[in-house]
Formats: structure tokens, sequence, C-alpha cells
């Protein structure tokens, strides 16, 4: 399958897949697409930037645009769901595109956002939701949610419901959802947890994956300055003087973090946004649409409030602290050298983070290398590797149960003491 007419998708679908420009599917929406038109439950396991939401957006509303149900209220045909609100309005800016040709409609239902206008927009019941797990819940026990006309169920990102908390919320959603239903689960990594939902949620899935998350990695030049914590901000400022970084997303791991960069950046007159738990929706979005639009140069990010947003052009992507979790690394630095493109993931180590820069060198198979040249060099004395306490519970826990013929002997000792 190499182009879009071989799917069969409605013309009114094609249409808008044209005006969009896209002239090949992506790998993921090649072997995605026909298994879904014909009705299959799917296992994804894909990161965003492979053409994910395209690959189950567009069977939902061709097949939503097929048969048109009268719905009553708060009916819902197809629900989508997506660990954060960032996503998910990626996702609902996508399908709205997407259905524009189509009597297809679709609203979003995210935290952030007045609830009263939420329940107002699905008073007529809606053919596709796009939900974070909170609000959700919230709509469904008020009985502003009624899915005993669902068709379709995706959840999206399962492996960050997973590290967000969610897991326990999505497990209760899924419960109330019909049994005869479509289901589509995307993850970018298979974790045990994530892997025995996926294995209650389906019904003998197709299975598709994209290509193997280094093949986009080998993109990214990636690159570690090893510095003092305190000269980790006066760092940051002499490589945001190289006028090469055009659009650099940074990211710190907590919002206290932000503050301090964000601080920084104010006081030296360089264009920038936040994004972080302290910020409301509204200035989140604000803050995306214009370092989307070039309007600013610097996006200064949590883990959690930049997951999943997909942003063209990011030349270079500043990590000021390791994240704790080396999957983290990968996404974080994945959302540079998109589309094709190059990109340059700058990671600032300092101290506290040589072991978590360890991690990251294991998990990507790979030493990154050093930049010596710049003023703030510092050298490191290597990592010591702890040794194992004796009786730890580590070490309780690997203990063998002892064999028969020891058994005996310790019993043979014990009768001769
Ligand atoms: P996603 O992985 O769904 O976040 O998509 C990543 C980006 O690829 C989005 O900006 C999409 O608009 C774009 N995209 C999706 N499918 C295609 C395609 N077949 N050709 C070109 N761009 C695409």
């Amino acid at each position: 399958m190499s182009d879009f007419k071989s799917f069969k998708l409605l013309p009114s679908v094609l249409n808008e897949i044209q005006k969009k420009g896209y002239i090949k599917p992506t790998t993921i929406q090649a072997k995605s697409i026909p298994a879904l038109m014909q009705g299959y439950d799917l296992l994804g396991i894909a990161q965003t930037g492979t053409g994910k939401t395209a690959s189950f957006s567009l069977p939902i509303i061709d097949r939503l645009a097929r048969v048109q149900n009268k719905l009553t209220a708060f009916q819902v045909r197809a629900l989508i769901l997506a660990p954060t609100r960032e996503l998910a309005t990626q996702i609902h800016k996508n399908i709205c595109s997407y259905s524009k040709g189509s009597k297809v409609n679709s609203a979003i239902v995210i935290g952030g956002l007045r609830k009263e206008n939420q329940i107002e927009e699905l008073k007529d019941g809606m053919d596709i939701i796009v939900a974070t797990p909170g609000r959700l819940m919230d709509l469904m026990s008020g009985g502003h949610i009624r899915f005993d006309e669902l068709e379709v169920f995706v959840l999206d990102e399962a492996d960050m419901m997973l590290d967000f908390g969610f897991l326990e919320d999505v497990k209760t959603i899924s419960a109330r959802l019909p049994e005869d239903r479509q289901t589509i689960f995307f993850s970018a990594t298979m974790p045990r947890q994530i892997e025995e939902l996926a294995k209650k949620l389906l019904i003998e899935p197709v299975k598709v994956q994209s290509a193997p998350q280094s093949t986009t990695i080998e993109k990214i030049d990636q690159l570690v300055y090893f510095v003092e914590e305190n000269d980790k901000m006066l760092l940051l400022l002499s490589l945001l003087e190289d006028e090469s970084i055009e659009r650099v997303l940074i990211f710190c791991k907590a919002k206290y973090g932000v503050l301090n960069v964000v601080e920084a950046l104010e006081q030296n007159g360089i264009s920038h946004g936040e994004i972080h738990s302290n910020r409301t929706q509204t200035q989140r979005d604000q803050a995306i649409a214009d370092f989307s639009a070039g309007e600013i140069r610097v996006l200064v990010a949590t883990d959690i409030a930049a997951r999943g947003i997909d942003i063209l052009d990011i030349s270079h992507v500043i990590n000021f602290n390791l994240p704790d979790d080396a999957t983290c690394y990968v996404h974080r630095i994945g959302r540079t050298a998109r589309a094709g493109k190059d990109g340059v993931a700058i990671s600032l180590c300092g101290e506290r983070d040589l072991a978590l820069l360890r991690n990251v060198q294991k998990k990507i198979k790979k030493v990154i290398p050093t930049v010596l040249d710049h003023p703030f060099h510092k050298e490191f004395p290597p990592l010591k590797v702890k040794k194992k306490k004796v009786g730890s519970s580590a070490s309780f826990r690997e203990r063998k149960r002892p064999s028969q013929a020891k058994k005996r002997a310790k019993k043979k000792f014990l009768e001769n003491l």
C-alpha cells in the first residue's frame, strides 16, 4: 500500500488529506489503516511523530461518516483517551481538520476549560470526543457522557497513562464501555502492566509497530556538557548566544526549574514561553502556538506538560537537567529532528546528573560525545559503583531456597549440636 487512495477512504476524507499535503502514508498508517477499516482491534507500538494520530483518526472519521447515527443527549460514538491536555488538544485539532469535509463532529473534554461549556457542547450527543481521564470521569459521574452507542475506543500513549498514575482511571473508564466495540491501543513502550492492560482491552488485535525509535535518534546530534550545577544558567545563556539555535525546547525536571530558567531568559531579553502546571490551559496553548509560529525562540517545559507535543522545526532540545527516567530522555530529544529533519540535543550534566546520564547511555547503547571546549567545563570524579549491602532487602529477596541436600545437612548439623 503506497498511497492513500488504496485505503478506500471516503472522498471527503481523502480530500482533506490532500489539502494537508500528505502524499504518502507513513509506515504506521500503511499498516494500521487497512486493518482498522476492516474493523479489527489494533495494538500499535509507535511514538508521536510517526503519524499515528492520522492512522487511527482517518478510519474513525470514515466509519462514522458512512453511517450517520442519530444520537441522543450525551451519547458519543468514539472516545479517544490521551494522558495530557496538550496531546488531547493536538489530536482534536487534527480530527477537526481531517473531518472538515464530512458531517462528523468532535469535542474536547479536558481539565482547564469550563466544564459547563463542555456539557453544553455534548447535550445533543457527539460523534467523537478526545478526553483526558480526570475530566472525563468527572463528566461521566455527572451523567454528562453516555457510552451506550460507543463504537470505537482509542487509548493513546498508554505507557504515559501508567507513568502519570492514570492506570486505575483508564481501567474504570474502560469497564464502563460496551463490550461490542473496536479498540485501538497505542503505546510508545510496552512495560508489563501495559501489556496486561492491552490483553484485557483488545480482542485478537492486529499488531503494528513503527520503525524502532533508534532510527529516529540517529538523526539527532547528541552532546553533553559537564558543568557545575551553579554554572548551568550561565552556560545555557552562553549557548543561546549561538544564533543557529533557532527554535529550542528546554526541559527542566520540575516547575520551579522552569521558573528559574524563565527568569534568566527574561533578564537577558530572550523571547520565550513556558508550559508547566502553574500555567492555565489557555496560557499553555498560547505558548505552544507562539512557539510553533516562530514568534518566540525558546519554550521552557516540564516533561509532563511537553509530552506528545508535535512542533516541526525544533532545531534544538536542551536538557537543563537529565530526567530520572532514561525513556523520558528519548521522548525529550525526539521533539527535534521531526519529519526527516536533523536536530541537536544538548544535555547539561552536573554532578547530580551523572548517574542519570549513565542510565541514559545504557538505554540508547551509546556514549554521548562530550563538549570540552567551553568556559564552564568541569571534570567530575568517576561514579562509584555501589556495592550490595550484605543482608539488604535486595539480597534477601535474591536468596534461593536451600536444596533438599542442604536442608538434610543442616538438620544433621543441628542434631549433632
Ligand atoms: P503524529 O505522530 O500523529 O503526532 O504526527 C506527526 C506529524 O506528521 C503531524 O504534524 C502530522 O500532521 C504529520 N503527518 C501525519 N501523517 C502524515 C503523512 N502521511 N505525510 C506527511 N505528514 C504527515
